[in-house]
């Protein structure tokens, strides 16, 4: 590749980052890094009623737990980057100033009230001219200078032409033509309040900044043919353009909340590890070869590549990333798996201790889908239990009477049991009587794990039972006997 390439991520912190959002940044991470580029994070925060300190930390934070961090900007807690657009407002209207001074713009002075009656007017003529009717673009040079001098609200708006069209070349999506009548004229590049909009921050930035590729969601390819239009205003060779395929649930919607969790934070407090998110979040859209799938972000860093990305919509998979957040919580020792579970118990109060964590981690690391389901599958260790339904106590086919059979049968077993060896042993007495009696295991064992755990789904039930002791085993039994005979 000849020039360096200089990407960014420019998110508006208008909401908590979602994970599409997310997507976007690692393909921006991964492609200045497999392209030893530059990858640089410019928070647009030009809509202020939008904008929100929280969702601005949200980038922050975000960006600090993939690790994914600026290669330059204007230096913040001692790293580089981020480049924020409120800070820069200056630089804005001064190009759009020079535009106006070269003919390309100029200074509007109609009030929200005589647009709000043009676009009555033309909704009623149902005529076919929409959008701004031009009034202002006549004025001279001198009269608009002595209008601003009097303090008259204005903004600048970009002549733009209506006839012919705007075509580009998306590296993923091909040759794109539009019609520029499609874009409603002239529109406003910097506001009354002295703030740029979106599209003059954005295009200023990227040339400023010297970005090579744009990446960024399918969402603003419609803005294109404006960006175009402004890079020619200014007389400045756009970047490329790589427009990234939608996120999609499976219903082939775009991902909402109706499908799951959407933004990195849920995600996070549910308990998927920085890698799974990396690796999977990746794969939405993008393929290394059809057949490798997973992938350490170092590895993503050295074998990213842009022609990989497909250009159809790429389906979130929840299925999926909960099958490598599984692997990954499997990768970690069982030191670093007390740290990652600690806030969970926590929040959900069940506060037992890094012992407590450690003792119940074997039970939980081969099941574990996501970080905050261990608490619930291990409470009954560190809590009392509460019966709800007898029928969890019978296997499938058994009526109750063959629970409280096999839970009498357990009980003797269990009072007269000293040591670890002797649960051992019971499991493989029980294993006995139930080839004995003819009946599958799990009539035997379904009314004691129930009776142990208060749940038909449990973590292994002798591993539990070792766990909790043999008093507690045998006191439970009892109450479950009680229970299921009431
Ligand atoms: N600021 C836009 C957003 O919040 C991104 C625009 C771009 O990447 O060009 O999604």
């Amino acid at each position: 590749m000849g020039d360096t390439v200089r990407v960014r991520y420019a998110p508006s912190p208008t909401g908590y980052q979602h994970i599409g959002g997310v997507r976007t940044a690692l393909y921006n991470y991964f492609f200045a890094k497999s392209n030893g580029g530059k990858f640089i994070l410019r928070v647009e925060d030009t809509d202020r009623e939008r904008f929100a300190p929280d969702y601005q930390q949200d980038i922050f934070d975000s960006l600090a737990f993939l690790g994914v961090v600026p290669d330059e900007g204007p230096g913040f807690g001692g790293e580089c980057g981020p480049y924020i657009q409120s800070e820069r407002v200056s630089i804005y209207r001064e190009y759009a100033e020079n535009l106006v001074k070269a003919g390309k713009a100029y200074y509007c002075f109609c009030t929200s009230e005589r647009l709000e009656q043009l676009k009555k007017q033309q909704e009623q003529s149902k005529s076919s001219s929409q959008g701004y009717d031009r009034k202002c673009s006549a004025l001279s040079p001198d009269e608009a200078a002595a209008r601003i001098a009097a303090g008259e609200s204005h903004v600048i708006r970009l002549r733009i032409p209506t006839e012919g069209s705007t075509s580009f070349d998306d590296e993923i999506l091909g040759r794109i033509t539009r019609k520029n009548k499609d874009i409603t004229p002239d529109p406003i590049i910097l506001k009354s309040d002295g703030f740029p909009t979106y599209h003059l921050a954005n295009v200023i930035d990227d040339h400023l900044m010297g970005i090579t590729h744009i990446m960024r969601a399918q969402e603003w390819l419609p803005s294109v043919p404006l960006h175009i239009m402004l890079y020619d205003a200014f007389g400045w060779q756009p970047p490329k353009f790589c427009h990234l395929p939608m996120v999609m649930g499976k219903d082939g919607q775009k991902l909402s909340k109706r499908h799951g969790s959407t933004s990195l934070r849920q995600f996070i407090s549910e308990g998927y590890l920085k890698e799974s998110i990396i690796n999977y979040v990746t794969l939405v859209g993008w393929a290394y070869d059809g057949e490798r799938e997973v992938f350490s972000k170092q590895e993503l860093e050295k074998v990213f590549d842009m022609s990989k990305i497909h250009p159809s919509p790429a389906v979130f998979d929840y299925k999926k990333l909960d099958w490598f957040n599984g692997m990954y919580i499997r990768e970690k020792s069982d030191a670093e798996l007390v740290d990652l579970l600690r806030p969970h118990f926590n929040e959900q109060g069940l506060v037992v201790g890094d012992d407590g964590i450690a003792r119940i981690i074997p039970l939980v690391k081969e099941r574990l889908k996501k970080l905050s389901d261990a608490p619930a599958m291990v409470r009954f260790l560190f809590e009392n239990v509460t019966y709800h339904d007898k029928k969890d106590f019978a296997a499938k086919g058994d009526g109750l009477d063959v629970a409280i059979h096999y839970l009498k049968q357990a009980l003797p077993l269990f009072e007269n049991a000293k040591t670890d060896d002797d649960i051992d042993a019971i499991e493989e007495r029980l294993q006995e009587i139930s080839k004995a009696d003819g009946v599958k295991a799990n009539s035997v064992f379904m009314p004691l794990r129930t009776a142990i755990t208060a749940s038909p789904v449990s973590p292994p039930l002798f591993a539990s039972i070792r766990l909790l002791g043999v008093d507690k085993a045998v006191s439970r039994i009892k109450a479950a006997i009680t229970f299921l005979e009431s």
